[in-house]
């Protein structure tokens, strides 16, 4: 860590910034770090986190909401709205709940929340000049149909022998090691689309909704014009390619767009009874919401250190930043 980081301009620019740098997956890291790797993934999947969550989530909705697979051969509306009720009401529940505790009830005050403003309200930038409404209209109306609309197609194919699917017992080993495939892929399809969606012709047609979002919430998730959720929800082709099973399907789900509430929730830590806590914000992607031109993957793979786009929450970061975006814009 440069011995600066703790006292430098950008720690006055937060309400809170982490007290260490942004850290990157050690997994890419060149010489190989195998123990900081394993604690990396210790620290992801043995603890109360967002990702066991969404798996605690896929596993609860696989056996209480989906409809079970051969009942999706064939098309009918039964089924299809019950996938759909699977992506609504888990979302509505941790963006709703999060928004109450966090910014209604203001459960924790301004303890661990990035950046010290309120959500917009007035405010022309959004849909029905309120910052909050505008993401819960583009998350509901939008996301979770967009999102519901490329899972039904896999179930359907999987449930007619299409896609590659198996049942749980067949292939333990695999069954475990596809979670963390996917949280990479996911990170890799993220890179590249979202590098995509910053081309300035694309910027202005779809991204610039999401990035109306500064200062973000946890309705800010998945607020997104259609044309980003169609690019966005891409991601679930690869269950055509890579075998999977149903609570596959439903965690890729919850992980590309319920773990971006949390993600989005604008606090690092969630604070209950002032001492429980889980880990919850981005930093990374919060530094993408400030500064734009930085931080376009996720801190899952290295894309944007390997691209010189890297923002570690430091000043000279910052400064880094903004003379790229001034070159791109010249
Ligand atoms: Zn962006
Ligand atoms: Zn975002």
């Amino acid at each position: 860590m440069p011995s600066d980081f703790a006292t430098d301009a950008e720690a006055g620019r937060w309400n809170y910034r982490p007290p260490e740098p942004v850290a990157l997956n050690p997994l890419f890291a060149w010489p190989p770090k195998p123990l900081a790797a394993v604690r990396w993934y210790r620290a992801y999947w043995m603890a109360l986190t967002t990702s066991t969550l969404t798996v605690a989530f896929a596993v609860f909705v696989f056996f209480a909401i989906l409809p079970p697979l051969e009942t999706m051969k064939e098309w009918n509306w039964d089924w299809v709205l019950r996938v759909y009720l699977a992506n609504l009401v888990p979302h509505c529940v941790c963006a709703g709940l999060l928004h109450y505790w966090l910014y209604m009830r203001e459960g924790q005050g301004s303890t661990f929340k990035f950046d010290a403003r309120a959500q917009a309200v007035d405010n022309g930038t959004f849909s029905f000049r309120n910052q909050v409404k505008d993401n819960m209209f583009w998350t509901v109306a939008s996301g979770i149909t967009v999102w519901t609309a490329f899972q039904l197609p896999v179930y359907w194919a999987m449930a007619n022998g299409w896609a590659p699917a198996f049942l749980f017992p067949e292939h333990p080993v695999w069954f475990v090691l596809m979670f963390p495939f996917l949280v990479i892929w996911s990170s890799f399809h993220f890179y590249w689309v979202h590098r995509a969606l910053h081309i300035p012709w694309l910027y202005r047609i779809a991204h610039a909704l999401h990035h109306r979002n500064v200062n973000v919430g946890p309705w800010s998730g998945i607020s997104m014009h259609p044309v980003e959720h169609v690019l966005f929800f891409t991601n679930f082709l690869i269950h055509f390619v890579v075998p999977s099973h149903p609570i596959h399907v439903l965690f890729h789900g919850y992980m590309q767009a319920t773990h971006p509430v949390f993600s989005h929730s604008g606090f690092d830590q969630l604070y209950v009874n002032d001492r429980e806590r889980a880990k919850m914000g981005d930093f990374f992607h919060q530094l993408h919401h400030r500064y734009f031109e930085c931080n376009y993957g996720t801190v899952e793979m290295p894309w944007d250190r390997w691209f010189g786009s890297f923002h570690d929450g430091s000043e000279m970061a910052t400064a880094a930043t903004r003379a790229r975006k001034k070159r791109m814009h010249a």
